[in-house]
């Protein structure tokens, strides 16, 4: 099932991201697939290899839910992202985010150098989507980032996911000036729920979402019981992804990390 296939205008389509899990731990994929989202998205290592991503999309898809794999282009040459489509398609996955990853050291020579260059170069049997950035990318030119957008969705971007943020007016914010700059596909909203400080500081760190007051004071509140700051903040994530859903945005897409619990708690 081809993901922009899915999206409808004044319908909100609710997905799920997870990864793929480390060293023996394994995906509750019945679990996740049980709660019915409209897609499962499988993130990838920034050095590209899309073995585990694919196996695991096409484990999901098993499971009757479609699925998208990530790919990134950064570390790779032009050859081995050939090689990488291939086995996408031999698993049946259809449906790929392309993206521009970060580069890891001792990473072959790249042939590309953003995301763009990578979805000219998707084949049209997959439906290609690519990433967005409410608050700016944390590299980037805010003065220059609709320009690129637009870029990637005249490359052949068919929907666009958002990098995770905590206030709405942000996305609301965002999607305006998009449709301004002539932004046409569908955004899925990206919301990744406070599960403890340490993970919120490295993700902040990361991706330079900003931290409105309601959240610091989550965690200043909680800081001495991590039960109830989980538990907190996935109701505020909750909250978060009924607003959207109540101003209709085209999708929300859950940042599950890997837990089933959490994407119940916020589907219900
Ligand atoms: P691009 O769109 O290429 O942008 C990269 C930078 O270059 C930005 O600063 C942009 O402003 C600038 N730029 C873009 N086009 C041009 C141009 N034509 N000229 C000059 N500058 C330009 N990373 C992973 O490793 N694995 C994952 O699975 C993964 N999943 C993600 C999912 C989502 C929803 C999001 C939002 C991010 C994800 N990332 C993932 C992180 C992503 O790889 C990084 O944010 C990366 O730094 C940028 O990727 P991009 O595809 O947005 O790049």
């Amino acid at each position: 099932m081809r993901i922009c296939e899915l999206y409808q205008p004044g319908k909100t389509i609710f997905s799920l991201e997870v990864f793929p899990p480390k060293g023996d731990e394994t995906l509750p994929v019945a679990e996740l697939a049980g709660l019915s989202p409209a897609f499962v998205s499988v993130t990838v290592h920034a050095s590209g290899n899309v073995d585990k991503t694919s196996a695991i999309a096409a484990e999901i898809q098993r499971h009757g839910v479609p699925s998208m794999a990530h790919m990134t282009c950064v570390n790779s040459a032009r050859s081995s992202v050939s090689s990488s489509l291939d086995l996408i398609r031999e698993r049946g996955i259809e449906n790929i985010l392309a993206l521009r990853g970060d580069p890891v050291e001792g990473a072959e020579p790249s042939d590309y150098r953003y995301a763009e260059e990578l979805i000219r170069d998707i084949p049209g049997d997959f439906c290609v989507g690519a990433a967005c950035y409410p608050e700016g990318h944390i590299s980037g030119d805010p003065e220059r980032d609709m320009e690129y957008l637009k870029r990637k969705q005249d490359a052949g971007a068919s929907f666009f996911i958002s990098q995770l943020f905590f206030d709405n007016t942000v996305f609301f914010r965002f999607a305006e000036k998009a449709k301004a700059h002539g932004i046409r596909i569908p955004v899925s909203a990206g919301v990744m729920p406070v599960l403890s400080r340490k993970q919120i500081e490295k993700m902040i760190f990361l991706c330079g979402a900003s931290l409105p007051a309601r959240v610091v004071r989550l965690l200043h509140r909680h800081q001495d019981s991590p039960g109830d700051l989980r538990k907190a903040g996935i109701e505020l994530a909750a909250e978060q992804a009924r607003e959207l859903y109540e101003a209709r945005v085209d999708g929300v897409h859950i940042y599950t990390m890997n837990k089933p619990e959490v994407a119940q708690w916020i589907f219900r």
